[in-house]
């Protein structure tokens, strides 16, 4: 078999299930052409010939990058994302582009200007969500992988709810160049695969210093599948004492525990660690994340992009053209941003948060002395039903509760597939290790897979 007959395989199944999924936004028209011209070629990369797809957010010069939001339903971006550039040299295949939420703004999908995704194990539930479609897209056996960004949990939680493996990388292991920028301070891209050593190949492809992204660290080179069938005897695996357990259903407790009770059995050493600031991350993140957007999302005037709401005055062409290209998540964060930054309360809000975010990281530091990884649950639920908390923000605020912490402290994190509950959905772990140790961590995921 040869890589054109990958693609069409895996555009043959989107084009089957996709009507009851809508994982996409776009298909690539010319991707069966690209994997025709590398059927000529010898495979020399894992990744050769392999289809993939993207999340609406990471721009591929020449292919409509929306972000899902009306704002940029018309933008085609004239350059591509480092990922997608790299992947490109791989020899990997684009297929197509993924729904998410509006700029990456929420926890189910729900929040994208142009279509609702379903959950491939139940269709009425939400795939989760930022990155809801390149989650449901691997999950439904539509592409072997697919790229996401996770700002507070938007590759973790959606993996969860979908079955799949959902790897967050350190804050700067992956330049965020070509991705449309929501929380700079803690956005960062990584894969959804199905299994760990997936993962682990998708990340060589993807990392790396790059000159284009000032927050890019300045490594060399990694193998991230070096060592990974070594086992878990003699790592110490960190269980948090002090994490908030109210919303946490049960299933989804018991089978974390016995993820636990199973690094164990093969050969880790459990210890208990304390994250004392963890209780204040989400109102953290709730502060600086949109904080962060509004300045961000100011660029979208209806001058320099997307669309342009033609008036007779100029301040006029702003606000309309702001007023019908936002939903109504993004207005909220927007206004919530602004707010927390204008003089006056910017000392009594922004401050106090960036204060916190010290402490959270503090926090981790003083558990990795005494730990290698910390296992956690990776959502409170398994997946919610649509139209469940669209209607209640700060309910679907705190079900990123377990993924928030490891944004605002740059640290990596991984989600993997944890058994299911007893109504058929899938439970997810999570594993957090030090920054740029995505090597224990990817190390771990694989004992426990
Ligand atoms: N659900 C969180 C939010 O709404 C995280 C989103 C993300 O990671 N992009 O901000």
């Amino acid at each position: 078999s040869k890589p054109s007959e990958w693609v069409e395989r895996a555009l043959e199944r989107i084009e089957r299930l996709d009507g009851r999924i809508g994982a996409f936004l776009a298909l690539d028209e010319q991707a069966l052409a690209k994997a025709r011209a590398l059927d000529e070629r010898a495979p020399d990369h894992p990744l050769f010939g392999v289809p993939y797809a993207l999340k609406d957010n990471i721009c591929t010069e020449g292919l409509r990058t929306t972000a899902a939001s009306r704002i940029l339903a018309n933008y085609v971006p004239p350059y591509s994302a480092t990922v997608a550039r790299k992947l490109a040299e791989t020899g990997a295949v684009l297929v197509g582009k993924t729904n998410l939420d509006e700029f990456a703004m929420g926890s189910s999908t729900e929040n994208s200007a142009f279509q609702k995704t379903r959950n491939p194990f139940d269709l009425e539930r939400v795939p989760g969500g930022s990155s809801g479609g390149s989650a449901a897209a691997v999950a439904a056996g539509m592409v072997p992988f697919a790229l996401g960004s996770d700002t507070g949990g938007s590759i973790r939680q959606p993996a969860a709810f979908c079955g799949v493996v959902g790897l967050k990388p350190t804050y700067g292991r992956v330049s965020r160049y070509g991705l449309i920028a929501f929380a700079s301070s803690l956005d960062q891209i990584g894969p959804f695969t199905r299994t760990v050593e997936d993962a682990a190949w998708v990340l060589n492809a993807i990392c790396g210093h790059d000159p284009l992204d000032s927050t890019s660290a300045p490594l060399p080179a990694e193998d991230f599948t070096q060592g990974l069938d070594a086992g878990v005897q003699g790592l110490r695996i960190g269980v948090v004492t002090d994490i908030d357990t109210t919303g946490l259903d049960p299933e989804v407790k018991r089978a974390v525990d016995a993820a636990v009770a199973a690094l164990a059995r093969a050969g880790a050493e459990v210890v208990e660690v304390s994250l004392p600031h963890c209780q204040y991350a989400v109102a953290t993140y709730y502060l600086i994340a949109p904080a962060e957007a509004s300045s961000n999302l100011a660029r979208y005037d209806g001058v320099r992009y997307g669309l342009r709401v033609e008036t007779d005055s100029l301040v006029e062409t702003y606000e309309r053209t702001r007023s019908e290209g936002f939903g109504t998540e993004v207005k909220r964060r927007i206004i919530i941003g602004t707010y927390a930054l204008s003089s006056g309360y910017y000392d009594a809000y922004y401050k106090r948060a960036q204060q916190m975010r010290t402490l959270i990281r503090q926090d981790f530091e003083a558990a990795f002395a005494r730990c290698d990884v910390i296992v956690t649950p990776t959502a409170p639920t398994t997946a919610f039903r649509l139209g469940e908390k669209i209607d209640n923000p700060l309910q679907m605020y705190l079900n990123d509760l377990y993924t928030i912490p490891a944004n605002l402290a740059g640290l990596p994190g991984i989600s993997v597939p944890c058994g299911l509950s007893s109504q058929g959905l899938p439970i997810g772990l999570q594993i957090l290790a030090k920054a740029f140790d995505e090597r224990t961590l990817l190390r771990v995921a694989r004992a426990y897979e």
